[in-house]
């Protein structure tokens, strides 16, 4: 099999690249292990969420102000590939709440709402009252409402740009694990587990916190968080008066905190941060029941009907990782469990950039940096999840 370009990874990241090359005329082939959508981009919250992990006066001093407007727009840019593409995945802007029940973090949150505000977005400070208002729960002291984002459903998100992505050409395979890539003359040559190989002119790693021994140094520059979700039975009509009547989606300021939001069929949905291991923790299940039942109290006696979990990127820097090891080869991963948004925009910008070198990346390429001793990362990640719930646990 030959294209101009090959992408391993059909997450967001690799389909949104896809789908901007093959519109852009490129023949594009994608490879997954498993059907589109199988990683994080099929099991995530589903909260469109602009920016990155820093504030916007921090993202002009590391990559300058392009990059903040780059990320300043990754909802809108989601959204409107949806529209573009006509993808039914129950998408809405209802904004985002990120609330605090620290006292301690509200001047942060200030600070945030009012860098976001000077640039032009529709954001504004929420007091006390306000967040319990609108989240219908009694547990925030303040927050902040970000008016650009939204929401959707994840697998339908993903199963429908693959099929934007067909539709313009791509051909995308499942069951195509890729155990090797190389150097083949100018090109790069992947070869597949089921004996089959793919050559290509370029190449886009998009395998994120679902990087395996293809690749080893960039599976050892990540750390793959479990983030553990549930689904509570459908809510009652009272309680859907209540809780989140705007429908806005939830996060909080905690180093290890939660998010969450009113999900299809009416199923109130939390997630957090757990273990590092794939293994379903009941403890991690158990922790995460009983911080929606502290936020929600009335929501005690309603069933927990689903619960999953996924492995989110996280990096050292706490930044996304964009990286060129070799011309013609490029890698995004490590969008820090803010990539719904993050990984559409990157991926469109990634197939637009590989379509013109002139239309520049918002992120610059960086080394790959292994961790040290990245195999015993599941016990120095606990060890700082636990140090990260200390400081939590430590503020007012
Ligand atoms: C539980 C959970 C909740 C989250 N909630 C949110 C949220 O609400 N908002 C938000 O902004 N972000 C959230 N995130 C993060 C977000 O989902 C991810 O950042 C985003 O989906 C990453 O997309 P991706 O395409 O880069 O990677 P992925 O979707 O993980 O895709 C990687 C793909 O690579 C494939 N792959 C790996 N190795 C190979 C190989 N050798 N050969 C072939 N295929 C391979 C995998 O099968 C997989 O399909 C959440 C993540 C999780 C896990």
């Amino acid at each position: 099999m030959r294209a101009e370009v090959a992408i391993v990874g059909a997450g967001f990241t690799g389909l949104s690249a896809a789908l901007r090359l093959a519109g852009g005329g490129a023949s594009v082939i994608v490879l997954d292990t498993h059907a589109p959508g199988f990683g994080a981009s099929g099991r995530n919250g589903g909260q469109i969420i602009p920016g990155i992990k820093i504030d916007p006066d921090g993202i002009d001093r590391v990559y300058g102000e392009a990059t903040t407007d780059f990320a300043g727009k990754t909802a809108d840019t989601t959204l409107a590939l949806i529209e573009a593409h006509d993808i039914d995945c129950d998408a809405h802007r209802d904004g985002w709440i990120q609330g605090s029940v620290k006292k301690a973090h509200l001047a942060q949150i200030e600070r945030r709402a009012e860098q976001w505000r000077k640039r032009g977005a529709n954001v504004a400070l929420l007091s006390r009252e306000e967040v319990r208002a609108r989240t219908g729960s009694a547990i925030f002291e303040g927050g902040w409402f970000d008016g650009r984002a939204g929401r959707l459903h994840p697998l339908n998100y993903a199963t429908g740009l693959a099929e934007a992505a067909r539709t313009a050409g791509a051909d995308i395979r499942v069951g195509a694990a890729a155990t090797q890539l190389a150097r083949q003359g100018r090109d790069w040559r992947i070869d597949l587990a089921n004996g089959a190989s793919v050559t290509a002119g370029q190449g886009i790693v998009a395998t994120n916190g679902y990087s395996g021994p293809l690749f080893p140094e960039l599976r050892a520059s990540l750390v793959p968080a479990g983030s553990f979700q549930v689904a509570t039975a459908p809510l009652p009509e009272v309680l859907l008066s209540r809780i989140l009547p705007g429908r806005s989606v939830v996060s909080d300021t905690r180093r290890v905190g939660n998010y969450f939001r009113i999900g299809p069929e009416n199923r109130l949905m939390m997630g957090a941060r757990g273990t590092f291991t794939d293994t379903p923790a009941d403890t991690a299940f158990a922790r995460v029941t009983g911080d929606l039942h502290a936020t929600f109290p009335e929501t005690r006696d309603l069933p927990i009907a689903y619960r999953w979990t996924g492995r989110v990127a996280m990096t050292a820097d706490h930044l996304p990782h964009v990286h060129q090891p070799l011309p013609g080869l490029v890698m995004a991963a490590g969008y820090n469990g803010r990539g719904v948004a993050l990984s559409s925009a990157l991926g469109t910008a990634i197939g637009a950039h590989l379509l013109d070198a002139a239309r520049p990346l918002p992120f610059r390429f960086t080394d790959i940096r292994p961790l040290p001793v990245h195999a015993l990362h599941p016990v120095y990640a606990t060890l700082a999840i636990w140090y990260y719930r200390l400081r939590d646990a430590l503020e007012s």
